[in-house]
């Protein structure tokens, strides 16, 4: 009875998105004060919300850019550590733009998963590389990905899964804690503080990492849209948010809350040491080498 009591009740909570939060990690915060749930191990049993997502047959899109060297510094590593790791069970498609689509190397990908390979520019500075992926994203969607996908995940690259990233961490509107900034007053948090910049904030709810975040595909749309309409009205006045799209994206989940969060779990960086509430690492930084990957102006 228990058992039975058990799945329908996250099987009920998994179809209207609402996931109850868990008194089973009392070490951290598992909820937010718009009663969001905040992803941690040990607050979920995984086969409940694999066996729900199979059931609605949910799939998932992610999106991952490799533009200049970074095609060569991490995109393998990426792809091969997510076939191992994310969504495994569900259908997946990869994304990946590139200004060099011949180099982008062969992976061997499980059943039901498949990659695209989209050509974009290479933008003469990184900071537009980065910020113009919200652009791509958008277009992606529209044309694509809403017609054949339930979820959207946006990933940076320099990262390689390392556990499992999986169904727990789909959701309407999914924000990352930054792993830098998730143990620290608000007033450190590197919000953009220009008042003359989209993204300015004056305080918020979190520090989140756009190293990471998804949703439907309406709501991705949605969110890339808003950062590029921002982006670009900030280029017309000739101001550039602190940290580029990340503050973009910090504004737009201070102005519509995220509906989950994911703990620094789903994004480590391993340089921090070790901290007692980080009990599993799905989603490691890959080491930064700036000086020789990123174009330099
Ligand atoms: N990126 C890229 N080529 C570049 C710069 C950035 O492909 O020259 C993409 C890549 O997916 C990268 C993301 O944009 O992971 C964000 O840039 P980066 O990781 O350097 O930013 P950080 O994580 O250091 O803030
Ligand atoms: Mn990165």
């Amino acid at each position: 009875v228990l058992v039975w009591y058990e799945s329908w009740f996250f099987l009920a909570a998994v179809e209207s998105q609402v996931i109850p939060a868990s008194v089973s990690r009392g070490d951290v915060q598992t909820c937010t004060t718009w009663k969001a749930p905040i992803i941690w191990e040990g607050m979920f049993e995984e086969y409940l919300y694999d066996e729900a997502h199979k059931r609605k047959r949910s799939s998932v899109a992610v999106t991952v850019f490799a533009v200049g060297k970074y095609l060569e510094a991490y995109l393998e590593t990426f792809l091969n550590s997510s076939e191992q790791h994310f969504m495994l069970g569900l259908p997946v498609t990869y994304y990946v733009f590139t200004d060099k689509p011949e180099k982008v190397p062969h992976i061997l990908l499980g059943p039901k998963r498949s990659l695209k390979i989209l050509k974009v520019d290479r933008h003469s500075r990184w900071q537009d590389i980065s910020m113009m992926r919200m652009k791509s994203i958008s277009d992606i969607i529209e044309t694509e990905i809403r017609h054949n996908f339930t979820y959207v995940f946006c990933f940076d690259v320099d990262q390689t899964f390392a556990g499992r990233f999986g169904s727990e961490a789909l959701g309407d509107s999914v924000a990352l804690l930054h792993a830098y900034y998730y143990r620290l007053p608000k007033h450190m948090y590197t919000y953009d503080r220009n008042p003359l910049s989209k993204a300015y904030m004056d305080t918020g709810d979190f520090y989140y990492h756009a190293a990471v975040f998804g949703g439907t595909w309406k709501t991705v749309k949605t969110i890339t849209d808003a950062c590029y309409e921002s982006i670009m009205a900030d280029k017309e006045n000739n101001v550039e948010a602190l940290w580029h799209d990340e503050s973009h994206l910090n504004k737009y989940f201070w102005m519509n809350k995220p509906s989950r969060l994911l703990s620094p779990e789903y994004c480590w960086d391993e340089s921090i040491g070790h901290r007692t509430d980080i009990r599993v690492k799905r989603l490691l930084w890959a080491p930064k080498d700036y000086k020789n990957l990123r174009i330099n102006h």
